[in-house]
């Protein structure tokens, strides 16, 4: 098999990334997708450090693959990580959240590969200037934290492709083999996919809201509460109190109590569907089922094999 640059990279078989989100990307779903031969990640922005170091201690169990872990750089106690992500030989590091300059040295030195989550490619030279080995390319369509601009990922990825010589992963709105091969045909190298994964058996989501990501409908996400850090979510009560707070011209610091901590615990991982906070990407409207991620990953598989055979009949001849 040919393998690309992020093949070689990471030395992993499929240019296919499970996003590594708060509350849903446990070692349970890295280590199924890297033993499928993409890379999982463990998502540990929502894990206390002991929490990470379990997680990080179980995948290494689970896998003899390489996987992740995405670290957002605004974690409050994000030194201790680093250190778990060291002591425990982690390979491959993806930040988000934050600049890439504070923690891309160190992490390289002890030679982990780092890429860091972009939203522009204003900020993809920035991380290259950091020393990144390659950047995700997140574009308006995808779940939770994302960029102020509302670049979508048909215009982002072109853009960053040009801006950057190191390779480039397209996420926002990628869920099924088709969309990989339209993220691919535009330049990426390899893709990110969070809300597929999010509605696995092995993603540690709520019952309750893998549920909700497959009864949700087009229109049914938003990104809103850009005063604070913009998130793409699913319209619940929760997101009609942010917009009473924004009919009476709330200040930056009442939104903020509107919000109030843990609100994304609340909703992903305790299953509140009305109180929580839903963070999930557009794409969520073409997911219909919870499935294995072994299932996920082979179907994105098959899908893809089909989409390239099925493009050869649609393209115009010149
Ligand atoms: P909140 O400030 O509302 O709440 C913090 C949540 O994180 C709580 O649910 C808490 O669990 C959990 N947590 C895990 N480790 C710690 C720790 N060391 N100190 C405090 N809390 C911790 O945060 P959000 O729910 O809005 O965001 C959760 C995480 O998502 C953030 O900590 C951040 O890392 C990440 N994030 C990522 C972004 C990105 O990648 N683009 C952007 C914004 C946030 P408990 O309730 O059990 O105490």
């Amino acid at each position: 098999m040919m393998k690309n640059r992020i093949c070689e990279l990471f030395d992993i078989d499929y240019p296919i990334i499970q996003a590594g989100m708060i509350w849903c990307s446990p070692w349970q779903l890295a280590s199924e997708v890297s033993n499928a031969g993409g890379l999982g990640i463990i998502g540990s922005g929502s894990m206390y450090p002991e929490v990470l170091r379990e997680h990080v201690e179980k995948c290494k169990k689970a896998t003899d693959k390489p996987f992740a872990v995405n670290v957002p750089l605004l974690y409050p106690n994000i030194e201790e990580h680093i250190q778990t992500i060291i002591d425990y030989e982690v390979p491959i590091v993806f930040s988000s959240a934050g600049n890439p300059k504070t923690w891309t040295p160190k992490l390289k030195e002890h030679g982990i590969k780092v890429v860091h989550v972009v939203s522009s490619a204003k900020f993809a030279k920035k991380a290259v200037e950091a020393g990144c080995d390659a950047v995700v390319a997140e574009g308006f369509e995808a779940g939770g934290h994302n960029g102020r601009e509302e670049t979508t990922t048909m215009c982002l990825i072109p853009l960053v492709n040009d801006a950057v010589d190191v390779p480039v992963i397209a996420a926002g709105g990628i869920g099924s083999g088709g969309s990989i091969l339209a993220a691919m045909s535009l330049g990426a190298d390899a893709v990110q996919i969070g809300s597929r994964f999010a509605a696995s058996n092995e993603s540690s989501g709520h019952e309750n809201f893998k549920n909700r990501i497959v009864s949700t409908n087009e229109g049914d996400t938003v990104l809103t509460l850009k005063e604070l850090a913009p998130v793409r979510l699913i319209k619940n009560e929760f997101y009609a109190d942010v917009m009473k707070a924004y009919d009476r011209c709330a200040s930056k610091e009442e939104l903020a109590e509107v919000l109030g901590r843990a609100r994304a615990k609340k909703g992903m991982f305790e299953g509140d569907m009305e109180q929580g906070e839903l963070e999930i990407g557009q794409v969520s409207a073409q997911i219909k089922d919870v499935l294995p991620a072994k299932k996920i990953f082979e179907n994105l598989l098959t899908e893809y094999r089909e989409a390239r055979k099925a493009i050869c009949d649609k393209v115009f001849d010149l």
